[in-house]
């Protein structure tokens, strides 16, 4: 949590990617890293109060969604209990369970507006063992202003998800690619953020002002909630310009990046298009592999 937004707005992209070329083209950084051993998630009896945790990112196509499904289904294969919030009004974790978005009766649109709505008229199981999904199409573009309105309009999340914390051991929260109100009210109903940070040049464009977001939702509305990892996405060592932009993101985090890094493959965009998570639908595949890793890091940091 050391970035700050200076006052006059956020760094520079280009001050942030000094290029050091020499270190950087002499090792894949990813592979040089000295990681922590993994440990191995202890098998549960019983299972929750869920640890509320949200993908967060505004901006798009940097892996949320994806790192929602994969890292939910990798948990559900160590014996967690996981519940999926759709928190997306493009509907694409619902469509890469398999759901069609604008087929959904109710969604968490619904659960947010009506108070007659409970929680299992939305909740959906899925065709994956041990995940259940609050499901979302464009219905919920329209909480974002209606919210506004409502009294304590930040909490209207963790208020819908509280019931069902006892059935879970995770509730995984995929955000949408913005600041605004409803990424606000996953923040507060969250214990955890995961921030997912694709491996390009202008990707730490942003993450100074997200940072000082959840600061600000830590100060006055959720004093416990914690940055529990940076996840490096889209990873291709192959390339110096992968490795340079890697080697910058661990100076400028360290720690707090997990060491599991997510490489860029193909494979992902298969998923997608077949609605299942990759664990299941390339079991053996390094992509799966490395959501199982990112699973193990994640239990072990909560
Ligand atoms: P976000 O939710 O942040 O917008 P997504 O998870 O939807 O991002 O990913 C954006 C696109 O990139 C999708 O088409 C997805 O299939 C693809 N993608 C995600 N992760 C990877 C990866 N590691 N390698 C290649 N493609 C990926
Ligand atoms: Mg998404």
């Amino acid at each position: 949590m050391s970035k700050k937004a200076p006052p006059g707005g956020e760094p520079e992209a280009g001050a942030l990617f000094r290029v050091e070329s020499s270190r950087a083209a002499s090792a894949d950084p990813a592979v040089a890293r000295k990681r922590r051993p993994l440990t191995e998630p202890p098998p549960l009896d019983r299972h929750g109060p869920a640890r509320v945790v949200a993908l967060c990112n505004q901006k798009g196509g940097v892996g949320k969604t994806t790192s929602a499904i994969n890292l939910g289904a990798a948990m559900a294969e160590v014996g967690r209990r996981v519940l999926l919030v759709d928190f997306d009004p493009q509907g694409a974790l619902s469509a890469g369970l398999g759901f069609q978005p604008h087929q959904l009766d109710r969604t968490t649109y619904d659960l947010l507006m009506d108070r007659g709505v409970a929680i299992d008229d939305v909740r959906l199981k899925t065709q994956v063992p041990g995940i259940d999904l609050l499901p979302s199409n464009i219905d919920l573009s329209a909480a974002e202003i209606q919210l506004v309105t409502e009294v304590a309009r930040e909490q209207t999340l963790a208020r819908a998800l509280a019931p069902v914390l006892p059935e879970y051991d995770f509730v995984l929260i995929d955000c949408q690619p913005s600041l605004g109100l409803l990424t606000v009210n996953a923040l507060t109903a969250a214990h955890g953020v995961i921030i997912p940070l694709e491996c390009e040049y202008f990707s730490l464009r942003g993450v100074a002002l997200l940072i000082d977001t959840i600061e600000k939702v830590q100060h006055r509305l959720n004093p416990d909630l914690k940055l529990d990892g940076i996840l490096a996405t889209m990873y291709d060592g192959r390339t110096l310009h992968g490795r340079e932009v890697f080697s910058r993101v661990l100076e400028a985090f360290g720690d707090t990046v997990f060491d599991t890094v997510i490489s860029r493959t193909v494979r992902f965009p298969e998923t997608t298009v077949a609605g299942e998570p990759i664990t299941s639908w390339a079991s053996s595949s390094s992509g799966a592999k490395a959501y199982r890793d990112l699973a193990r890091e994640v239990i072990a940091r909560s």
